[in-house]
Parts: structure tokens; sequence; C-alpha cells
């Protein structure tokens, strides 16, 4: 187990700060000595042993004497933690009862069962559990406040002190770490996904520069993959995936970064090679691996792949072209028959033809009309009122019919297009809006996405509060849905940029909450309302105690920080009770309605005033 030890900013930051706030909640200011220094240090040293009874007996007595208390989290002399005491339950850490030797005289089990202390049944949790996992059990296990505590040694020394932000810290810590291994790995393979590669690409070809040395990328795509998919399903499309990466280790030097960059998509970058031909061979050494069959859950398959192959700086120097250059190999390799490799050449044909029109229909899509909005609308939990509507968007295109979103927002944000979109979208929004006021529909709230592109690009503010008033739109009635990475940018500007945009009267949402790289530090100084709890949450709520842990982690801190939630993504009416049960007051999602068009919102609006 992790020795736990909390940052010593934690410890003077609290003392310095709050001296007041942080001592009142303290059972130790009772003690006379409190004149004499009122810091955690000095309190600590009170702390130790001047009666007959063991230091954590002392102090859990002095704990239970002590209503103002709410929790005292003891941790054993090599700092892992061994309770939480607090006044509903008690959590244990260790499954064998802890010992007499710690708590004195008494076990703390025999002890909390004296008339001091009456609580429910304790939590009894693994012995693998951190200090993070005790605050995140703290957190979802319902109880309503913040924790406070000292945390002490068995000698009875200071060890640290939390309180409930700093260990809130300590899971975003936590989280951030898992987070960036979400990022950053494939999560079917556990090998690093694209985004890694293409930063480890980078250093490779910085490398090389300075070495005169070569980098080469082999692109691998499996061939006829979705055959095996379709036919035989998923999981064994998965597996399949899986051996393949165990095969391609195999064949790879120690060295290489085999990743996996798309669903059937491999990519392995070579480091420091000396010449191009090393390239050539590992890719015949691949093609010929591939002649064993693979055996997975009992299928054994013969599975073929196409490489394509480029070399730093040989083919290019810049590494996304270098990249798009071994996928045209690729898919020349592909082109000549499947199961082989090809080096890129000059000739070889560098531009991906679907995509290239997709950006061409893209870019007259808004003087053709093709854009419209439909609205998704977010609910009272409680009473199933309505409460506001999200403008999503959607393109009609000719030839291809509707596309999602999904599509073609990534490609509008990476040609710009999405600056004259994004303000398409927003007048739309408020031109409905006053449509509706004019009809006298109720008034409902109008949530709009706004992408990072978009956000950071000339005067924000200023095009908000324009189109607020030609349209002469109640500024309280319009909520901006923000990602995260919008808020990952330089924090001084962002700030400022969102009090412009706040000086408007508008309220802002963080959209996809729990998926980007949340940091309680800038939930607390940037000017947000509500968090939308992402929707990867929700599904399945009700079944996945991860998913619900996390939920109820996030409807914690939104109230300690008095934000507001929307849980995204409701389908089924359990998840809607269980959101319910967890005190989440709005929702949105196919269970009240999926996105709808204007005519069908007025329907929609009427059948829930009628209910
Ligand atoms: P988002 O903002 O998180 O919007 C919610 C998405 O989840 C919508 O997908 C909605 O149709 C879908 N959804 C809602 N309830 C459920 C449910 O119960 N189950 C399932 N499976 N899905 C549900 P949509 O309309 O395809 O939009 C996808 C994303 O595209 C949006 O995610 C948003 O990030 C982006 N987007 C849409 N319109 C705009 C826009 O005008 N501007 C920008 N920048 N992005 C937009
Ligand atoms: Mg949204
Ligand atoms: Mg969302």
């Amino acid at each position: 187990m992790d020795r736990v030890t909390l940052p010593e900013e934690c410890v003077e930051n609290i003392a310095e700060q709050a001296p007041e706030r942080f001592l009142g909640q303290m059972l130790f200011i009772k003690d006379d000595h409190l004149q004499e220094a009122p810091t955690v240090r000095s309190l600590v040293r009170w702390m130790s042993p001047v009666e007959q009874l063991s230091p954590c007996e002392h102090l859990i007595q002095r704990f239970l004497a002590e209503p103002s208390v709410y929790a005292l989290p003891i941790v054993d002399d090599r700092g892992c933690p061994v309770a939480l005491v607090d006044r509903k339950r008690f959590v244990e850490f260790f499954t064998k009862p802890y010992s007499k030797e710690l708590f004195g005289r008494q076990g703390i089990v025999d002890f909390l069962n004296g008339n001091h202390y009456l609580a429910p049944a304790p939590v009894i949790v693994e012995d693998t559990c951190s200090l993070e996992d005790v605050a995140q059990i703290i957190i979802t296990s319902g109880i309503e406040h913040m924790v406070t505590g000292f945390i002490v040694t068995r000698a009875g020394q200071y060890a640290g002190v939390a309180n409930g932000h700093d260990l809130l810290s300590l899971i975003t810590q936590r989280k951030q770490a898992e987070l960036y291994y979400l990022a950053h790995y494939d999560h079917l393979t556990g090998v690093p996904n694209r985004v890694l590669l293409a930063d480890r690409i980078g250093q490779a070809c910085r490398e090389a520069e300075r070495n005169a040395g070569m980098v080469a990328l082999l692109f691998i795509d499996v061939d006829r993959f979705k055959q095996i998919n379709d036919s035989l399903g998923h999981r064994v499309g998965d597996a399949v995936l899986r051996a393949l990466v165990s095969r391609f280790k195999s064949v790879a030097r120690k060295m290489d970064t085999v990743a996996r960059i798309g669903g059937d998509e491999f990519m392995i970058l070579m480091e420091s090679i000396a010449m191009p031909e090393s390239a050539d061979l590992l890719a015949s050494r691949l093609i010929d691996a591939m002649r064993a069959p693979v055996d997975v859950l009992g299928h054994s398959l013969l599975v073929t792949v196409s490489i394509g192959v480029a070399i730093y700086p040989r083919d290019d120097r810049d590494f996304s072209r270098l990249m798009a250059k071994a996928d045209a190999a690729m898919y020349e390799a592909k082109a000549k028959g499947r199961n082989g490799f090809r080096i890129y050449t000059e000739a070889t044909a560098t531009f991906n033809p679907a995509r290239l029109s997709l950006e061409n229909d893209l870019r007259h899509a808004l003087a053709r009309n093709e854009f419209s909005l439909v609205f998704q609308p977010q609910v009272e939990i409680a009473s199933g009122l309505p409460r506001g509507v999200e403008a999503l968007l959607r393109w009609n295109h000719p030839q291809r019919g509707l596309i999602s979103p999904l599509e073609f927002i990534p490609l509008a944000e990476e040609t710009g297009l999405i600056v004259p979109v994004g303000a398409w979208v927003m007048r739309q929004a408020f031109a409905q809006m006053a449509a509706w006021k004019t009809a006298g529909l109720p008034t409902l709230r109008m949530a709009i996405n706004i992408s990072a592109v978009q956000f950071h690009h000339g005067d924000f503010a200023d095009l908000l509060a324009r189109a607020l008033a030609d349209f002469d739109i109640d500024p309280t009635l319009v909520e901006l849905e923000l990602t995260e990475s919008v808020l990952m940018h330089n924090v001084e500007e962002v700030l400022d940029n969102l009090r412009r945009i706040k000086s408007h009267g508008v309220m802002l949402a963080i959209d996809d909450f729990g998926t980007g790289f949340s940091s309680l530090n800038y939930l607390r100084r940037f000017p947000i309302d509500r968090l939308k709890i992402d929707q990867s949450f929700i599904r399945g709520i009700t079944q996945t105690p991860a998913n619900a842990s996390i939920t109820k982690a996030i409807i914690a801190l939104a109230d300690s920080l008095s934000l507001e939630v929307v849980a995204e993504g409701i389908e089924e009416s359990v998840e809607n009770d269980f959101l319910n049960s967890l005190g989440c007051k709005e929702g949105q999602g196919y269970f009240f309605a999926r996105p709808l068009n204007t005519l069908q919102v007025e329907q929609w609006l009427a059948g829930a005033r009628a209910a």
C-alpha cells in the first residue's frame, strides 16, 4: 500500500487562510492551551499522550465529546489509513478487526460499540484502500458535509490534516492520472493511442534531427476486419485486436512504439534507425508473422494486414504529413491486393477524397441553407416540468442526408468554419426564442453549445452582446455550454473572457463534465453556473457502481460549490429515479424527449403541461 502523505501546502494553507474556520471545527481547541498559539502544529503537540489512555483512544474520546468535529481519519505509523470515525458511520480499512495495540486497552470496535457511539453498521473497505479512496467513500456514501479531521500516527504524532476540499483535490489528482491514461492509451489493447503516438513521433523526429538519424512510421490496417466483427461479433473482434497487438509487439524491436490509432488501424514508430531498409524488414516480418492463425475465443482465424511505410526526414519533415503519407502508402498496399506493404514514394496518391469533398460541401452549407436546429428538452427531474432546451445543430447534406454533428463539428473546428457556423447557431437559437415568446409559449432556457475555437476566436463576448440585442433576448434565459477543453487555456485570458461574457447576464455550463481534465481550481475560479454530467456516467448508472460513485461525487462537488447540475443521456426510468434519489435536479435524455424540431417542441410542451 502506498504511504499517504498529504502535501505540505495543504497544512499551511488551511491553518493560515482560515484559522477560525479550521480551529472552530476541531475538538482540541477546548483545551486551555488555546491562547498559546492557534496553529495546527501547536495543536498537534497537545495531542501527545498526557493520560494513561493510548493516544488514539484519547483522540477518539475527545472527538466524540465534540459535536462540531465532523470526522476523524486515522492512519497508522506507516501512514496507511486505518479507520475513519465519523458520527454516522465508522469506516474501517482492514478486514481484520484493528488491534488493541493501536487503540489502547479496548479495540476500536468495542470502543465504538460503547454508549458513546451510536452508529449504524460500520462500512468495511478493502485493505488496499488509500486515503483517496477514503475521501471517495466519504463523499459517495451520502455524507452531507465536507470532512475535516486530523490524521495521526500510531505514536500520536501529527502527520497531516485534511479537509473536504483537499481530499477532493487528492481525488482530482488521481483522477487526472486516470484521465491522462484514458486520454493517451487505448482502452482495449493498452497500447498508446493516436495522441500519445503523435507526441512520441514529434520527439523521435526532433531527436533524429539532432543526430542526423531517421525515423520510420508503419501504418498497419487489418484486412477485412469488418467481416470478422460482423460475422463473429465484437467480442471476437476485440480479442483479435488484442492478439494482433501482442503479435506486432513480438516482431517489433523492444524500443519501437506499437500504437492503436483507430478501429482496426495501428501504427508502429521506429525511432533512430540507421537506414530506411530497417523499416522494410520489419514490414515484411509483420506480414510473415500473420501467416500463423490467430486463436481467439475458440476461433482460429487467418488475419492479414496491409502496411504503408514512410520515413523521416526522407519523405517529409512534418510529422502529421508523414503520418498521412504512411496512410497513403497503406491504401496503395490495399489497392494492390492487401496482405502486403508499400513504401511511400512521390507517386503515392496522398489525399483522402471522402474527406476533401465533405470539407468542400461544408464550406457551402451555410449559404445553401443546409443547416437547421433541433431542440432537446431539459426537465426538472422531480416534477417532470420543462426547464429549458438545448439547441443541437443538424446538417442536411443534399446527397448524404442528415450528417451527425459528431462527424462534421470536428471538421468545422479544424477548418475554422465553426466560427461562422457557430455564429449562425447562436442567432438562429435567439430567433427561435423570440418566435416562441411572440407565440406565447412558456419561457424556456436556451442552451447553446460553444466550441473552443469559437470561444477563443475574435471578440466572442461582443458577438454575443450584439446577437442578444438584435433579438431582444433576456440574457438570463441563455446558457452557453462550454467543454472543459475551452477552459484549459491560459487561465487569466479565459477568466477575463468568461467575466466579459458573464457581464452580459448569460449563464455558463460545463458540458460533458467528468470527461475532461477537471480541475477543482478552475471550478472555484471561473464564474460557472452549472455542470452537465456526461452521458457516459449516466448510462447504466443503476448497474455500474463506478458510474454511480462518480455521479454522486459530481453532485456533491456541485453542491459544495453551489453549482447546479444536469444529467445528460437519461434513457430509462430507473436512471431517472436513481438520479432523483441522488438529489440531481435536472435531466436531459431520450427518456424525456429526443431532440425535436420546432413543431415537435410545441407539441411536446403542450403534452408536458397537460401531464
Ligand atoms: P452534447 O452537447 O453533449 O449534446 C448531447 C448529445 O447527446 C446530442 O447529440 C443528443 O442528441 C444526444 N443525446 C441526448 N440524449 C440522449 C440519450 O438519452 N441517449 C443518447 N444515446 N444520446 C442522447 P447530437 O445532437 O448528435 O450532438 C452531438 C454533439 O455535437 C453535442 O454533444 C455537441 O458537442 C456537438 N454539437 C451539436 N450541436 C452543436 C453546435 O451547434 N455547436 C457546437 N459547437 N457543437 C454542437
Ligand atoms: Mg451540449
Ligand atoms: Mg454533453
